[in-house]
């Protein structure tokens, strides 16, 4: 291959060079692109913080969210007995559906098809599943069903189906509505209060992974001229707070935070934020003012909107790229109501990756199955036709030996296909059964549901041009690189 030397091929093969390198980076760090996306042409990147910049211990999260919400539910006359209840952090992921009616928690996959589901932590057989969800098209967007779709929403569904399999336990008549809502309401009224904030923002190193390849990111895509911003939900004493404990002295070129960003919008009340007209606000001693345009660097601005950060920023739509975990706020709106490309942080997309990875035989198995699966069920379909022509000639000569003698072959060679589909089909059950093991005790795959994309993949697959587990994880790439999206897989199963 010929150096990148004639100048009219340098751009092109620059990128391709770049793209050489990929393979290198280990999957569970790579960057996985659905929409092909140019770095170069991107000139702002802005970043949500929380779970994005700012990296939660999920465990100390869980468990925390879990204790004040807990206390708040006996305050409103819950039974004592709910504190010494099992409940598993582990049982609940991102994406799955509550049917507050029958207190049943559910996984689908992309055409919004139950595949799996638990009513506290009894498993629904299919026959159940079948017989509640799949004559009618589950409608996930009426306020009988609830979706958790972010990290922060965990803890909510951990809680509902152990105090759900509690109450069952205990044969307590259970109004598994009032249950959801009342712990909605808890979790809720623990993050105003400032019950969870406070206990956060007072012992950071226990609930916040710092991660030092953070600043060096951050670094990497400024030097190559890109402008950098935050946009988040939280207040500004809390942004402060984590970003300074993130970023303040992590080199030597940026003394504090602030450094590395342009602009800084807190309270930004997304998803509102892309879709209203707020007002965007300047602090300026100590009294909050209508911001000026152009927006001033290094200025913490409060509230606004899409269309006055835009103008502020002095760019548009598709070349900004915004980095965030959540896929209503921060991915599908974005996407939605402006030409913002996205980039979606995934935490659990490490184990998803590996998990994947240690499947690969399980997978060649199971394509082999199938392919031995559609031979039966050819056979059958052949022995099948034979068994009823031969019947019916049978029946026109009546006292025909010959033919009486072939229909009883033909009736054995049957009996074996049907034989044989039984064994494949039960081997294909232990197949899918251990692949989703391999993920995740109870639900499986994150991102798939079998064959075929989970609701949650789904959402990724449309909304996030790219996606990745942290935002470090940029730091392996060219600040030009240009990412290329694979054809029809979902690119972490590829290559
Ligand atoms: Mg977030």
């Amino acid at each position: 291959m010929s150096p990148p030397d004639s100048p009219q091929l340098s751009l092109p093969l620059e990128e391709f060079y770049t793209r050489l390198l990929v393979p290198t980076i280990g999957r569970s760090k790579r960057v996985f692109c659905n929409r092909n996306l140019r770095m170069h042409h991107i000139a702002w990147v802005g970043f949500d913080m929380d779970y994005t910049l700012a990296i939660y211990n999920q465990a100390e999260m869980d468990e925390l969210s879990i204790r004040s919400t807990m206390t708040k539910l006996l305050a409103r006359g819950y039974p004592s007995f709910l504190t010494s209840i099992p409940y598993s952090i582990t049982f609940p992921v991102r994406g799955l559906l509550i049917d507050k009616r029958y207190g049943h928690v559910l996984k689908m996959d992309r055409y919004k098809h139950v595949s799996k589901g638990y009513h506290g932590f009894r498993e629904l057989p299919k026959e159940e599943l079948r017989e509640l969800y799949h004559a009618k098209k589950v409608r996930a967007a009426t306020p009988r069903y609830h979706w958790i779709d972010t990290l922060y929403a965990l803890s909510e569904a951990a809680l509902y189906s152990a105090i759900v399999e509690a109450f069952e336990q205990r044969g307590l008549a259970t109004d598994f509505g009032r249950i959801f809502h009342d712990i909605r309401e808890c979790i809720d009224e623990a993050h105003r209060d400032g019950t969870i904030l406070n206990a956060v923002s007072s012992d950071l190193p226990r609930y916040v992974v710092r991660d030092p390849d953070l600043a060096p990111t951050l670094h990497k895509l400024r030097s190559a001229g890109k402008k950098l911003f935050v946009l988040t939900n939280s207040h500004r004493w809390y942004t402060e707070k984590m970003m300074t404990y993130l970023l303040d002295g992590q080199m030597g070129e940026y003394p504090s935070w602030r450094n590395f960003f342009d602009v800084t919008i807190v309270a930004a009340s997304k998803p509102a934020f892309f879709q209203e007209r707020r007002p965007m606000m300047a602090n300026e001693n100590d009294a909050l003012k209508p911001a000026q345009f152009p927006l001033e660097r290094g200025h913490i601005y409060q509230g606004g909107n899409l269309a006055d950060l835009e103008r502020g920023l002095g760019v548009h739509g598709d070349q900004i790229l915004y980095v965030g975990d959540h896929i209503y706020g921060d991915i599908l709106r974005s996407k939605k109501d402006s030409a913002w490309r996205t980039a979606m942080i995934i935490q659990e997309l490490e184990t998803e990756v590996l998990a994947h990875e240690t499947c690969r035989e399980d997978y060649v198995r199971t394509e082999q199955l199938e392919e031995m699966r559609e031979r039966l069920e050819d056979e059958l379909r052949f022995y099948q036709g034979r068994f009823k022509e031969l019947t019916r000639r049978i029946e026109q000569n009546k006292g025909a030996v010959d033919l009486d003698a072939e229909r009883v072959r033909i009736k054995r060679a049957l009996e074996r296909v049907r034989g044989r589909l039984k064994q494949v089909d039960v081997e294909m059950g232990m197949m899918e059964r251990r692949i989703d093991l391999r993920f995740h005790p109870y639900w499986g795959s994150l991102l798939k549901e079998g064959n075929e994309q989970s609701s949650f993949g789904a959402q990724v697959d449309e909304y996030a041009c790219l996606y990745t587990s942290r935002v470090s994880n940029l730091l392996a790439y060219s600040p030009q690189q240009f990412f290329r999206s694979p054809r029809d897989e979902m690119a972490h199963e590829i290559g």
